[in-house]
């Protein structure tokens, strides 16, 4: 019986693998499918590796499907002609493309933060297509500085001494408590241990820079005193973090920075302020600035380049040069280096800073966050005209609705700005607003919404003209 059993098994297995394999032999060859009028035309954009290497995917993927689940009928040539088409273009268009950010978020990390200034775009371009003089003394025409580009602007804008710039703020923060207070302790409030973000925590920044955390104070008070018992010889550094992507409200207390300057002074410490941001001008009342920071007398101040400054990702390290000296002569800061493109475009945008009405026009960071509630207006409305013209009107509706734009990026997180935006969605039984904001992603030029209550929402606040029509273009196309 058993034996019997066994058989039929083996009988019904034997049945199913013979279908199998004649279906795997029908799946057209390589060459088959090289040979194909549609896979010739494609060849003339697309090289012959690429197009090989599509071929045997799509096949590898149909052998998979039709073991995995041996009802399933096999393909024609047709269909992976097509399969083979979709998955040559999706390889031939580049990953990293210009997205449009109808979110209203002006630092939008995911989108790539701070939009450059066109004249840092054009900074950019021409050390981009050059030679430039990166390190290199005209006068002597010896080795130089690549930090020169940017060392005196950056102390004439901000009143600091000394200057230095390096890949990101995470990469200063940790360059210059690793260069300041390797192997001894570094003074922390309870109430800014923080983490700013993808896995960037305060306190493994600390540990991982061979330093030994004190944590002083709660997380909503810590006073002059907590930092007083705290500090020894054992010290090397007072470090203060600016909760920049949260905020502590209610029964608080923190210390100002001038307190924590002057008890640093007294015992020969040194005071670093992560001020994150990196604001130059001064955009909300009793936010601070790089300048207050400065002015208060830090020792360090650490600073983001493509939040509120609006530049290129970069981390700024301004300060005091006896503190500053040895960061720039520290072996990581070399592994932190900035590169020229940063450096080009963040020269012109800290050029743009020496006039302020200037720098509020020019930077789209700032431009964003100051755009006047009838400008916003103006572009909604322009917005609206141009998806009611190609929208029909049974399948979707459309309204304009008071919202708040944010600032993103980890700054200002209180913050929220007035806007108006335009409202879409499917008429009832039509598309959900998440395939539209899907359709919208995956459009050639991917636009980015936000999503609330069941309605997309384009908030026009951080984009440009020209991109308004593009959203009204590709909205016809898509929907
Ligand atoms: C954003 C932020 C950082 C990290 O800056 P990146 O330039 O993103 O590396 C560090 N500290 C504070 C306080 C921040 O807000």
């Amino acid at each position: 019986m058993t034996v019997k059993k066994h058989d039929s098994v083996n009988e019904a297995h034997t049945v199913v693998s013979n279908v199998v394999s004649h279906k795997l032999r029908s799946l057209p060859s390589v060459s088959r499918l090289l040979a194909s009028p549609e896979i010739r035309q494609l060849g003339e954009n697309v090289p012959q590796t690429v197009l090989v290497q599509v071929i045997r995917h799509v096949l590898q993927r149909w052998r998979e499907a039709l073991q995995a689940q041996p009802e399933r009928p096999a393909p024609n040539d047709a269909d992976i002609v097509q399969e083979v088409i979709e998955e040559a273009q999706h390889r031939m268009r580049p990953s990293l493309c210009k997205a449009i950010n109808a979110t209203g978020v002006i630092l939008h990390t995911g989108l790539g933060r701070a939009r450059l200034a066109d004249e840092a775009v054009e900074a950019l371009l021409t050390v981009a297509r050059g030679h430039c003089t990166l390190e290199i003394d005209r006068a002597s025409g010896h080795r130089g500085s690549r930090q020169d580009h940017v060392r005196s602007l950056l102390c004439e804008l901000t009143g600091a001494e000394d200057a230095y710039v390096v890949n990101n703020c995470a990469g200063a923060v940790f360059l210059a408590v690793t260069a300041l207070a390797m192997g001894r302790e570094v003074v922390l409030s309870r109430g800014e241990l923080v983490e700013i973000g993808g896995g960037f925590r305060m306190p493994d920044i600390v540990q991982a820079s061979g330093a030994v955390l004190v944590e002083v104070g709660t997380t909503n008070r810590t006073r002059l005193s907590d930092y007083v018992q705290a500090v020894s010889e054992r010290t090397g550094l007072i470090l203060r973090c600016r909760p920049s992507n949260f905020a502590i409200i209610g029964f608080t207390e923190t210390v100002p920075l001038e307190d924590l300057v002057a008890l640093g002074d007294s015992r020969g410490i040194p005071v670093m302020d992560d001020q994150g941001s990196g604001a130059l001008l001064s955009l909300v009342k009793g936010k601070s600035t790089v300048l207050d920071s400065v002015k208060a007398g830090a020792s360090v101040i650490t600073a983001s380049g493509d939040k509120l400054l609006g530049g290129p990702q970069a981390g700024l390290i301004l300060g005091k040069r006896r503190y500053i000296e040895p960061i720039a002569r520290h072996p990581l800061a070399r592994a932190l280096r900035v590169d020229k493109l940063t450096l080009a475009a963040l020269e012109a945008t800290l050029r743009l800073y020496r006039d302020r009405e200037q720098a509020l026009q020019a930077i789209p960071t700032l431009r964003y966050f100051c755009r006047s509630m009838p400008e916003i207006t103006r572009l909604a409305k322009r917005l609206y005209r141009g998806l009611q013209r190609v929208l029909p009107r049974e399948r979707f509706r459309l309204e304009l609705r008071r919202d708040y734009s944010e600032i993103g990026g980890g700054s200002l997180p209180e913050e929220r700005l007035d806007t108006l935006c335009v409202a879409l969605r499917g008429a009832d039984g039509g598309l959900s607003a998440e395939i539209i904001a899907k359709r919208l992603r995956l459009a050639p030029t991917p636009i980015f919404t936000r999503v609330q209550d069941d309605w997309v929402l384009f908030d026009p606040r951080t984009l440009e003209a020209e991109e308004i029509k593009t959203i009204a273009d590709a909205v016809r196309v898509l929907l």
